[in-house]
């Protein structure tokens, strides 16, 4: 099926991983994604001179062939072992952790394994995918299925025909581009939960005193907390990333930033004693799946279009990178997209 033209909607590491396979299997490959860098929920933010991740914090690796993956990425030097102390802590006692897998963060911050992937791909930033349009085949042609085209809220209809749309983005996002096009597709969107995460990242002047680089915290707003600058290949600046608990953010959803951040701001000191000397506070509005899935990817193979990331398998890098290579795997066994 060489030479067939996909687009893929969202740079995150399912879209990325579901690019490079395609791209190796000689598809012609285009990604739009509507923020300024790659990687999605795998983000770092840079405030002053100092910065954290503020989405995923560490990966874990399961799979033979994502473990192959992070090989690369290590070898590259975009990816390291974590060993941070790792412990769990319920109203002041503190249980250490031991995990039997290796845990892995991206260097010099997490977004770096998707700037290695997104080095050799064909990405359009800037580009906020607002509805795809699809043109009946040509009396004549050989594209028996006809073509897809993007709207984007940046640059209107985009000249480009696609003979297929993987649509790599969490399935709120995705239902609305899929509007009226696939029953199949839009109820599979239906079926997840995807739940909110209100997250700050603080900055200290003065280190905290506290035996461990990060903490499953119980009974608290706060779920985990982690000493990002822990991290390898991290600047020396002392900064923590808090992240609600789902239950938390899901009940104050609606709250102003402002709002958010003096509850968040107090919770943090009743937790570690700190006060941040500066801060920043994100909304992820989708920031993981409420119970994992076995689907993996779906194909509507009548209208050319398909959906990968970590909703389709679980909330890890390690699922959404699943996800879209997986995807990939299946669109390059079928002869042609085009005469499905
Ligand atoms: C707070 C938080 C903590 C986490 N912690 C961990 C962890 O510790 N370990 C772990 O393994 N995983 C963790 N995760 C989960 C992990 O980050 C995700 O599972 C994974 O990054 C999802 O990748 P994805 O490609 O499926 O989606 P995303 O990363 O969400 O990528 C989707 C992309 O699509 C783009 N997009 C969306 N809509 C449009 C549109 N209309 N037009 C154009 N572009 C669009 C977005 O900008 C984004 O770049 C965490 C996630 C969050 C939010």
């Amino acid at each position: 099926m060489n030479q067939q033209r996909i687009a893929i909607i969202g740079a995150g590491i399912s879209g990325l991983a579901c690019a490079t396979e395609l791209v190796k299997c000689g598809f012609e490959v285009s990604i739009f994604d509507k923020s300024r860098g790659v990687g999605g929920r795998m983000s770092h933010r840079y405030y002053q001179e100092w910065g954290a991740d503020h989405g995923a914090q560490y990966f874990t690796v399961k799979d033979e062939r994502f473990a192959e993956e992070v090989k690369k990425w290590e070898a590259s030097g975009n990816a390291k072992a974590w060993g941070g102390k790792i412990v769990s802590l319920d109203n002041g006692n503190i249980t250490d952790l031991k995990s039997e897998r290796n845990r892995y963060v991206g260097v010099p911050t997490m977004s770096a394994p998707a700037k290695y992937l997104a080095s050799t791909l064909n990405i359009s930033l800037l580009h906020t995918i607002t509805e795809l349009k699809w043109n009946k085949p040509l009396r004549g042609s050989k594209n028996k299925n006809g073509t897809w085209q993007l709207v984007s809220k940046e640059q209107g209809l985009l000249p480009q025909e696609f003979d297929h749309v993987v649509l790599a983005i969490p399935s709120p996002q995705a239902k609305v581009l899929i509007g009226e096009y696939s029953d199949q597709l839009t109820e599979t969107c239906d079926q997840v939960v995807m739940l909110p995460c209100w997250t700050l990242m603080a900055y200290l002047k003065t280190p905290l005193k506290l035996d461990f680089d990060g903490a499953f915290v119980q009974s608290h707003l706060f779920s985990w907390i982690a000493r990002d600058s822990n991290k390898p290949g991290r600047s020396l600046y002392e900064s923590w990333v808090a992240q609600a608990s789902s239950d938390w953010s899901l009940e104050n959803i609606d709250l102003s930033q402002p709002e958010a951040e003096a509850l968040l701001l107090k919770g943090f000191k009743e937790l570690t004693g700190a006060e941040c000397d500066l801060y920043q506070t994100h909304l992820w509005r989708y920031s993981k799946l409420e119970t994992p899935s076995e689907t993996n990817f779906v194909i509507d193979t009548h209208l050319n279009m398909s959906l990968c990331g970590d909703w389709l398998r679980n909330s890890t890098v390690e699922g959404a990178w699943m996800s879209g290579h997986t995807l990939a795997q299946r669109l390059s066994l079928m002869d042609s997209i085009d005469t499905l």
